[in-house]
């Protein structure tokens, strides 16, 4: 049997985070992956998404804003098939570079899914590996669509599959996925009808959130569809139709459900272990990413806490650094994340909403500022596409305990300002810094 000191289960963001910190350290690392190297994030999440949402938004940009520019600009069509073949070879690129990176910390790779056999043991095709630490870092995996037909409904998996541009597409769930991906394939000339269970969509974000993406995306010609919960799909030769509980139907030529994750836990051999789950089947962890098991440790995905990239990498950093680095003290503080849905303009937020202030300090307590304006790219556009800013402050220093925003340039408006939140500033101290003319991120600092 193959001794090791750190075994990680998942070559994903935080997986190979954790394994290559540990081995920096000087552990001895055993890095397994069941899959494809840099698991959800690089291979069906964050990279090849980012990529179609930057060609829908040049698409936009051309299609849209060109011409108020003066600019004579003809777009002759979307060769679909060679943006996805040259999203694929870049990912490519991105497994060999994370290769390198494993290598040149000494991390074992090795392919293959991985079973516990006890608690410091795990089995790959009938091969046994020890180590007195082991990390669980296996990631999640889409939610399926319970109801008759739910088969017929592609996930963001399937999205990815895709070679062609669907024509009309239905879009089911109210979360990022479905915000983000309506967003990308209207922008890339796709009819979409996004249909939410609910009111609103992106119900646990800042309210002026919700209504101003259900603003933008209407002005922009999508067809959205509220309190539609889906009750079946049927298929008929190459088209799709979503009945609803309310009496609607949809048809289209492709289905899109996206509605929450689950832990990638089966096959694992946890009763092999002490490792506890929570209600919702995600495994139990303390601050520390220590389970229920001694020894064994989860991160990420499988945790289901905040299921962002960032956040699995600095939790299985912190991880190694505690485990072989000496810094015994030394966790991840979940509280205020920044996170950016890349919906079309996107949008940025941190900390509490207006209503979680308002629960949580009391409504005196809690002192809005707010801003709309058209930001000064759309100045000589027709489509007037608007921004929105907010600030939630707390008590007499209005200490700022939440920052969201919705239009262009705010996701790459938001790490900054979260450095500040993060280190507690107040509105005065925000007052006090200076504007940059003309930007948008300037609202966030002359604020009245
Ligand atoms: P994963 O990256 O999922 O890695 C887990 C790995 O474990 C997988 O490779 C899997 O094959 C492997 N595995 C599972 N079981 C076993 C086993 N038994 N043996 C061996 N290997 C196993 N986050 C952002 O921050 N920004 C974004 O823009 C963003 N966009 C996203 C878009 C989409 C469509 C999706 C689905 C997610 C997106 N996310 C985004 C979320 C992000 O991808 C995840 O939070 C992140 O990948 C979680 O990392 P992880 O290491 O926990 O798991
Ligand atoms: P989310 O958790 O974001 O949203 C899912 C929502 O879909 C639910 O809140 C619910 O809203 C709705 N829903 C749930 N079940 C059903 C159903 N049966 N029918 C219709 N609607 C349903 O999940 P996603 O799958 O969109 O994304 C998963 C996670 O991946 C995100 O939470 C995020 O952490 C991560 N991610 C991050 C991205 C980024 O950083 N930009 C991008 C993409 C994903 P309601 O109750 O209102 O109907």
């Amino acid at each position: 049997m193959e001794t090791y000191d750190y075994i990680v289960i998942g070559g994903g963001s935080g997986g190979i985070a954790s394994a290559n910190r540990a081995g920096m350290h000087g552990a001895k690392v055993l890095l397994i992956e069941g899959h494809k190297i840099g698991g959800t994030c690089v291979n069906v999440g964050c990279v090849p998404k980012k990529v179609m949402w930057q060609a829908s938004d040049m698409l936009e940009m051309m299609n849209r804003d060109a011409k108020s520019y003066g600019i004579d600009v003809e777009v002759k069509g979307l060769d679909f098939q060679g943006l996805v073949e040259r999203r694929e070879k870049y990912i490519d690129f991105l497994h060999t570079a994370y290769h390198r990176g494993l290598d040149s910390n000494h991390v074992t790779y090795l392919e293959g899914h991985a079973k516990f056999v006890n608690e410091t043991t795990v089995e790959v095709a009938g091969i046994e590996y020890t180590a007195p630490n082991i990390l669980i870092a296996t990631g999640g995996h889409a939610s399926g669509m319970k109801i008759p037909g739910g088969e017929y409904a592609i996930d963001s998996n399937g999205f990815f599959e895709l070679t062609e541009l669907p024509q009309k597409v239905v879009v089911l769930g109210a979360g990022y996925i479905a915000a983000e991906l309506s967003g990308v394939l209207h922008g890339l000339g796709a009819e979409v009808h996004w249909a939410y269970r609910k009111e609103r969509p992106l119900r646990t974000f800042d309210k002026m959130l919700q209504e101003g993406l259900v603003e933008i995306y209407e002005q922009a010609g999508l067809h959205l569809h509220s309190r539609s919960v889906a009750a079946k799909i049927e298929k008929h030769e190459d088209e799709y139709t979503v009945f609803f509980e309310n009496g609607e139907s949809l048809t289209a030529n492709c289905v899109i459900f996206a509605g929450g994750r689950k832990a990638n836990i089966k096959g694992l051999g946890l009763d092999k272990t002490q490792v506890a789950l929570d209600e919702r089947g995600f495994i139990k962890v303390d601050k520390f990413q220590n389970t229920t098991q001694k020894g064994i440790y989860a991160i990420g995905d499988v945790i289901g806490k905040v299921d962002l990239t960032p956040v699995a990498i600095a939790a299985g950093r912190r991880l190694s650094e505690r485990l072989f680095n000496g810094q015994e003290k030394l966790f991840l503080d979940y509280d205020l994340i920044p996170t950016v849905i890349f919906t079309h303009p996107p949008i940025a937020t941190i900390g509490l909403t207006e209503e979680d202030a308002w629960a949580k300090y009391g409504e005196q307590e809690v002192k809005i500022y707010q801003s709309k304006f058209t930001p000064m790219y759309f100045a000589l556009n027709e489509h007037r596409q608007k921004a929105m800013m907010k600030l939630v402050c707390v008590g007499p220093e209005e200490k700022i305990v939440g920052l969201h925003g919705i239009g262009i340039g705010v996701d790459e408006m938001l790490q900054g300002f979260a450095v500040a939140i993060k280190m507690g500033a107040t509105k005065a101290d925000f007052d006090n810094t200076v504007a940059i003319h003309p930007t948008g991120s300037e609202e966030f600092v002359t604020m009245r």
